[in-house]
């Protein structure tokens, strides 16, 4: 049987029904209840594992429903105020809570006893967030998090004066579009010269950012953050070596052919050479593409899109539409963005974004679709943890869906524009690789200062001698963090480190006379500040994603079938075994990226 979204039969048995997981009072007794319950056999340990995963699950849902209802309407004060409360007094007293509970349950003598392969992922997950837990690093994560706070200020109190107004940044970006050359690159001047006023105190926030991180790995008992924050990630089914080959077969595969694609561009446009103003704009200066007007347009022919992909998904995105679980249109008192969220006690997704008519919503909501099919298809699941899994496996979802679209997006457009659409999706595949491997590399070096990140073996003369890096980084080691060290010797050596990454895989255009900008550039990608090592997962489900194209393209039916086989397992399989399940193959190195960047240009060619 289909799973059915409209069959509601998760009901309480832990929690009492009509208890309200906003008031602390409710909760705390909860929690001393599972803190107290003797797991000396797996029956009484399995019973826990529910009851736990049953609170988790209703928590969840009440920060999600608070958070959902703020974004909705964020000129209504109550909705506000209702999710600070959450975030501010609800969230930190259950944080330690939920510590201990992972305690009594790696302590717990019937854990070995376990049925396996069923409890394998809970297992090595709690295990490792208990093995990796100090005290003493609570204080030292609030100062990570207040300076990663300080860091967007800084970037969202960022304005310029311009055409007669002052526009913030994200304002900015519109001009960058702009057919009249003069007109963009003043505008993209006014962006980079602004960033530059911050560029010292943005350092400054990351120096101690650094200084931390080193000190809570230590903390921990790891040489180096990398190391410590591949353990925060779950990251237990690749390495670091798996990340370098990955960063090898981008510079050898798919910054050449990105470069290619930039070298049309130039030609396009006519100029020579290409500037960093040139390349977000239409390369033949067309106006955007308008494939809908309203929300409801949009709906429509997403609905299609899906039904033609699979009926059964066709279906379910109907009944999300009938059941008002989407929130599409852009209006005022709306936060920014598109998400899909998960409402995790009645196990259904939610949809949240901001049309405008653009193609970039078209892609948000076949996106967001692919999330919300993954929260449906794995919903019988009984343990919250396995109802969420990896984002390198929750992308493959949402970032394969996109392209299983991609034979149907003939729904929204016609002729030229569809040629247009498609271009512009597989032009931005190809550019994406690159700009992962620099931000992923970047951070490789700066957490241990492996000159493996800045290996230019593979650089091509012409490019190496072309940069006004200033000092070489390539065969120097980043300072030992920790350990006092100069902290404008460390910005020298992370400046020419950042600069022979953007000549190894950085594109064609011509920085002459912004170099400072270029040497910046990094301060700008927020994951470096708020996330650290967190990018390269949507390299990682990319690959994931093509695949499944590749495989629809050979058998519709089965690449349909294996997708939701592996969307019903959630995360409660190694990332390897989601994959096989999905009839992909989790490797990153240039045995598997060529053919598939090699598809993608094939189906350049063909546009
Ligand atoms: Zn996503």
């Amino acid at each position: 049987m289909e799973p059915c979204v409209t069959q509601m039969n998760y009901e309480r048995h832990f929690v009492p029904r009509g208890a309200d997981m906003g008031d602390w009072a409710q909760l705390e007794p909860l929690f001393d209840k599972l803190e107290q319950r003797s797991l000396n056999n797996t029956d009484d340990l399995q019973q826990w594992l529910l009851d736990t995963s049953e609170l988790s699950a209703c928590i969840s849902e009440e920060s999600s429903k608070r958070h959902v209802a703020m974004t909705c309407a964020t000129d209504d004060p109550q909705k506000e105020q209702a999710y600070l409360y959450f975030v501010e007094e609800i969230t930190p007293k259950c944080k330690p809570r939920w510590q201990t509970l992972r305690e009594r349950y790696v302590a717990s003598p019937a854990r070995s006893k376990l049925p396996q392969p069923r409890f394998t992922v809970y297992d090595r997950s709690t295990t490792a967030a208990v093995e990796i837990f100090r005290e003493e690093n609570v204080p030292l994560q609030v100062e990570e998090d207040k300076l990663d706070q300080q860091y967007q200020k800084i970037c969202g109190g960022m304005t310029v004066q311009f055409d007669g107004k002052e526009r913030t940044l994200q304002q900015m970006s519109r001009y960058l579009r702009e057919p009249d050359r003069a007109l963009r690159q003043q505008a993209w001047e006014q962006i980079v010269q602004r960033r530059l006023q911050d560029r010292d105190a943005i350092d400054e926030i990351f120096d101690k950012q650094l200084e931390l991180r080193g000190q809570i790995a230590r903390n921990a008992g790891f040489d180096n953050f990398r190391d410590y924050q591949f353990r925060v990630y779950e990251r237990f089914d690749y390495a670091p070596a798996d990340c370098l080959q990955f960063h090898r077969a981008i510079q050898t595969v798919a910054a050449p052919a990105a470069r290619k694609i930039q070298e049309e561009r130039r030609e396009s446009l006519k100029v020579d050479p290409l500037r960093p103003w040139d390349l977000a704009v239409d390369p033949f200066n067309r106006p955007p593409l308008k494939p809908f007007e309203t929300a409801d347009q949009l709906c429509k022919g997403s609905s299609a899109i899906f039904h033609r992909i699979d009926p059964e998904l066709g279906r379910q995105f109907d009944e999300m539409i009938q059941k008002g679980w989407l929130d599409l249109e852009s209006r005022k008192g709306k936060a920014p963005g598109g998400y899909q969220a998960t409402f995790d006690e009645q196990r259904r997704p939610f949809i949240f974004m901001n049309a405008v008519g653009l193609h970039g919503d078209v892609e948000t909501l076949l996106h967001e679709g692919g999330h919300a099919f993954h929260a449906v298809a794995c919903r019988d699941e009984p343990l919250v943890q396995y109802r969420h899994c990896g984002m390198e496996m929750a992308e493959v979802a949402s970032m394969g869906m996109e392209l299983l679209a991609y034979d149907h997006l003939d729904v929204f457009y016609k002729s030229d524009d569809l040629k247009r659409a498609r271009r512009e999706q597989m032009e931005s595949i190809i550019g994406l690789f690159s700009w992962i491997a620099t931000i992923d590399a970047f951070q490789h070096w700066l957490y241990t200062g492996e000159s493996q990140w800045l290996d230019d073996a593979c650089l091509a003369p012409s490019r190496a001698t072309g940069n006004a890096g200033g000092s070489s980084a390539g065969g120097d080691s980043a300072p030992a963090l920790g350990v006092a060290r100069d902290t404008a010797k460390h910005r020298v050596a992370r400046t020419a480190a950042w600069l022979r990454l953007m000549d190894l895989y950085g594109g064609i255009e011509d920085w002459t006379g912004y170099e400072n900008s270029r040497e910046a550039l990094w301060q700008r990608q927020l994951h470096l500040f708020g996330v650290p090592f967190y990018y390269i997962e949507y390299g990682i489900a990319q690959i994931g994603a093509l695949q499944l194209w590749q495989n629809a393209r050979k058998d519709k039916v089965q690449a349909l079938r294996q997708y939701r086989e592996a969307l019903k397992l959630g995360g409660s399989r190694p990332l390897p075994e989601l994959w096989q399940a999905a009839g992909l193959t989790f490797d990153f190195s240039q045995k598997t990226l060529e053919p598939l960047i090699r598809a993608v240009s094939d189906e350049l060619a063909r546009l």
